[in-house]
Formats: structure tokens, C-alpha cells, sequence
């Protein structure tokens, strides 16, 4: 059965806006714009749930809050469509996806593709049932295990000890950082990197400061895939030849880029593999193509300014889209951040000058506890829930997403075929199975 639909396109004077990655940057923009009306708006992720990976350590230790990171992205969009799919490419005016013949032709594109991190802190699992058995999985490890070592004392890494040493006071946690400070080096008040670790031996946590362990050789010698943490009982050195004996062994070394589908924007990668963007968040000489995020080379990586560029973005490109000016993006003047130290500490820097430093009882109650899980949901448009919500709970509720996803495509200019190709399958579900004609479903009928 096809989905035949040979309607002259209604929407064709709205320009397509193609958003590349649903993480904190992605969905900001593409909520944003969508809700103007003026874009058909297109987000493309290769999940199919937005990763709150600021409370991803929390779901490390605690008994079913994995299902609480995990938002589906199908109640984001009200105009435009949220498409599941790899992106292999982008050039200066298509996408490319993987699996599927036909391209993506956009007038406005955002790049959002955003950074991997090594399992627990983020996952790339493309469906969110694989996701959670991998949490109890890790979960139930940090349980049984009675040495821990945490390689890398930035912020992921100790955010992990504090998790585990609140929730498991019995464990011994070791931190191998190889600087003098814990997180980031030079960029705090002197007063934020004490309190952090203060807080952090207080639970018993132990910091090796200055010492290495060699990463690269662990992996190898253990056959360590990159997103994966290391189990059973190793002994390992430091380059100190201070001897460690882990069961488990998390590695917080830093993030890897997503931009292999970037490759044709290789002149302006920045070493370290990020895309350089001019003031308005631009690549010089696409106007149209915006970056934003953790794959941007502009300000600190953080979920706080990826949604804050995303939301510039969007005033731009609405302001260009109506031929209005708009001013240069404003990156943040000073160094901020809110460290977890498991559910009852941390500590936080507030963006001022000098860098005013707060302590647990605030950092505890504006992040620590909640981890700012609800507002996510609500971004989401979602009702939290402590069950894992069905994606396509009925037939009419699948059905009705897929002919919006078909309805958007359509207003790009995509022939039937071509949107179908996109789409891959046909869901094969009681309602589309009984429907031959999509201009007679209930669910289309006053909107096509
Ligand atoms: C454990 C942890 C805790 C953190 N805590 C905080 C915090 O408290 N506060 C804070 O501000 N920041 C925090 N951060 C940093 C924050 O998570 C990142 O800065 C943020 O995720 C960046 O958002 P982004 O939109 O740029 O990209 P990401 O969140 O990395 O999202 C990128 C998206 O793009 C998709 N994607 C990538 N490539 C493709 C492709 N080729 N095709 C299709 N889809 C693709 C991915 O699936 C992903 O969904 C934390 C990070 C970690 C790891």
C-alpha cells in the first residue's frame, strides 16, 4: 500500500530550515522556529529520544532514572517534523542520509551535530529500549564493585565520583587528573577548584592530582572500545608508578567531535576539530549555514550557551527571513558552571566578573537534586513520566506522525516518492493498512 498524494504543495512559500542533531542546541532552535510558522522545519537526529546527559550520571547509580533522561522528540515540533536518520553529509545546499537515494535541499541549515562522550556520560544507541538495560547494566557493576577508578578529573569526572560516592558510601573511588586542579585549569575562581575537592574527599573520594594513567595503552592492552568502561579486576600504573587496582574503570578523557559528515566544510574545522563560525554563528561565506553547540569552536561547550546560540540563531535567521537587522552574537564574558557533587553538593561559579563562588546549599537546590530533568521534558513538550513512554502507543497516534512527517516533507518540494524514501518504511499498522487514500484520513483531511 503507498500513500498517494498528488496535491499541488500549499506550503511552498515556507523556507525549509534543516536542523543536523536534536541535543540541547538542536531542539532550542528548531522549537524556536518552528514555532513562528514562517520555516517548515525539519530536525534530523540519528536516536529516537533527546539524551538529558546532565542527569546521565545520576542514572549511572540510581535505580530506574535512566528512564527519566530519555524524552521522545514526537511532541517537539507542531508544524514541522522530527526525522530519525543518519546523516552522512552536508554540503553547501543538501543533506545527504544514510540508506536513503534522496537528498535534502534546505534554504537555512543549523549544524547542532554536537560531541560523543565515552558511556555513561553520553550514548549514541539509536533506539531508547537499548539505552536503558545498559544503565541497570552499569548501575549494577558500580554496585558490586569495591574499587573504582575514574580516569580524567574534569567536570564529567568528577560529576561520576560524586555520583557514586554519594549514592555508594562503601566504594573506593579514585580520580586520576592528570593537572593540578580538578575541571578545567586556570578558567575558575581559586575558591570553586577547593570547595570541589573538598566536597569531593569529604565523601571519600581519593584525587591523584598530576598523575597519568596511559589511556591509549589501557585500551589497547584491554580491548577497551572508546564508549566503553573497563570491568574486572586490573592493576594498573600511573606514570608516577603509583599502583591502582580497579573492577571498574570509567574513562572521562573528553569528548570526540561529530563531524565526519562535515567533511566538506574541512577549511574551516579548528584543530581540534570543531567548525569555526564567524559573529553571527555563520560559516564564513554561508550566510545560510549556521553552528552551534558543542561542534562550534565559539564559547565554552556547555548545554547552557548550545541553547543559547540556538536561540540567537533563530532571531537571525526569522530577522533575515523578514529582511531585518540583527546584531552580532554576545558570547559570555565570563566563566560559569554548576559542578554536581552527587545529589546533596556542588559548587557553582556565577557568570560575573571575579567569578562570584556559591556553595552546596545552592548548587544542591538550583541543580544537584533535580538536575533540571522537568524543564527538559517540558521543552520536549512532554509530561514527565517515570515510565518509559511508548513511542507510538497506538495506531492513530503512529499514524498521525507519520502523515505529518509526510506533510512537511511534502512542503519541501519532495515528490511522494521521495518523501516515502526518506521516511524508509511505510508503518504497517492497523489504521494505514484500512486507509487507502490519504486525502480520506480523518487526520489529514483539514490539514492537507
Ligand atoms: C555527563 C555530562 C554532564 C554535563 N552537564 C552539563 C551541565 O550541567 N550544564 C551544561 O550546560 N552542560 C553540561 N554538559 C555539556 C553538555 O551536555 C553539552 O555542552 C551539550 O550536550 C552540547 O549540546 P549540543 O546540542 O551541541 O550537542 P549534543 O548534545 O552532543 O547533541 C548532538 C546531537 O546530534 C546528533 N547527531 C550527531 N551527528 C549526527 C549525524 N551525523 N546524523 C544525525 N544525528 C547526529 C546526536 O545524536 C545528538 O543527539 C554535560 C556533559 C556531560 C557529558
Amino acid at each position: 500500500m503507498g500513500v498517494p498524494i498528488s496535491h499541488p504543495n500549499t506550503n511552498r512559500k515556507k523556507k525549509t530550515v534543516i536542523v543536523v542533531g536534536g541535543g540541547y542546541g538542536g531542539v532550542e532552535v528548531a522549537k524556536r522556529l518552528d514555532k513562528t510558522n514562517q520555516f517548515c522545519v525539519i530536525l534530523i537526529d540519528r536516536k529516537s529520544y533527546f539524551l538529558h546527559n546532565i542527569a546521565a550520571l545520576r542514572a549511572s547509580v540510581e535505580k530506574d532514572y535512566a528512564k527519566q533522561i530519555l524524552i521522545p522528540y514526537d511532541k517537539l515540533l507542531t508544524n514541522g517534523c522530527v526525522i530519525q536518520a543518519e546523516v552522512t553529509k552536508v554540503t553547501a545546499n543538501r543533506i545527504e542520509i544514510y540508506g536513503r537515494s534522496t537528498s535534502l535541499l534546505f534554504d537555512y541549515l543549523i549544524i547542532a551535530t554536537g560531541t560523543t562522550y565515552s558511556f555513561p556520560a553520553k550514548d549514541a544507541e539509536i533506539n531508547q529500549y537499548d539505552v536503558l538495560p545498559k544503565y541497570d547494566e552499569v548501575r549494577n557493576k558500580i554496585e558490586q564493585a569495591k574499587r573504582i577508578v575514574i580516569v580524567g578529573g574534569g567536570s564529567v569526572g568528577c560529576e561520576l565520583a560524586g555520583e557514586i560516592a554519594t549514592e555508594f558510601r562503601n566504594k573506593q573511588v579514585t580520580v586520576v587528573h592528570a593537572n593540578s586542579t580538578l575541571c578545567e585549569q586556570n578558567l575558575f575562581n581559586p575558591k570553586f577548584y577547593v570547595a570541589a575537592r573538598e566536597q569531593l574527599e569529604s565523601l571519600g573520594v581519593r584525587i591523584l592530582f598530576n598523575e597519568r594513567l596511559d589511556t591509549e595503552r589501557i585500551s589497547q592492552q584491554f580491548r577497551l572500545k572508546d564508549t566503553k568502561y573497563l570491568e574486572g579486576i586490573n592493576t594498573l600504573r600511573t606514570d608516577k608508578q603509583t599502583k591502582l587496582t580497579a573492577d571498574l574503570l570509567f574513562m572521562c578523557t573528553g569528548t570526540k567531535m561529530n563531524n565526519k559528515s562535515l567533511d566538506a566544510f574541512r577549511s574551516h574545522f579548528s584543530p581540534d576539530g570543531r567548525i569555526d563560525v564567524n559573529n553571527y554563528l555563520q560559516i564564513e561565506n554561508y550566510p545560510h549555514i549556521f553552528v552551534i553547540g558543542d561542534i562550534s569552536s565559539k564559547e565554552e561547550k556547555m548545554a547552557f550557551y548550545a541553547m543559547k546560540q540556538g536561540d540567537y540563531v533563530a532571531s537571525v535567521i526569522e530577522a533575515m527571513h523578514n529582511n531585518k537587522a540583527f546584531n552580532e552574537y554576545q558570547p559570555a564574558q565570563n566563566p560559569a558552571m554548576f559542578l554536581t557533587i552527587g545529589r546533596n553538593g556542588g559548587v557553582g561559579q556565577l557568570p560575573t566578573r571575579g567569578g562570584m563562588v556559591v556553595g552546596k546549599t545552592l548548587v544542591k537546590q538550583l541543580k544537584s537534586k533535580s538536575l533540571f530533568t522537568a524543564r527538559f521534558w517540558s521543552l520536549l513538550n512532554q509530561k514527565q513520566s517515570s515510565t518509559l513512554i511508548e513511542q507510538t502507543p497506538d495506531d492513530v497516534e503512529r499514524a498521525h506522525g507519520y502523515y505529518k512527517k509526510i506533510k512537511t516533507l511534502l512542503a519541501m518540494d519532495l515528490t511522494e516518492e521521495q518523501a516515502k524514501d526518506l521516511l524508509g518504511e511505510l508503518p504497517k499498522t492497523a489504521a494505514e493498512l484500512n486507509q487507502n487514500n490519504m486525502e480520506n484520513h480523518p487526520l489529514c483531511k483539514s490539514s492537507l
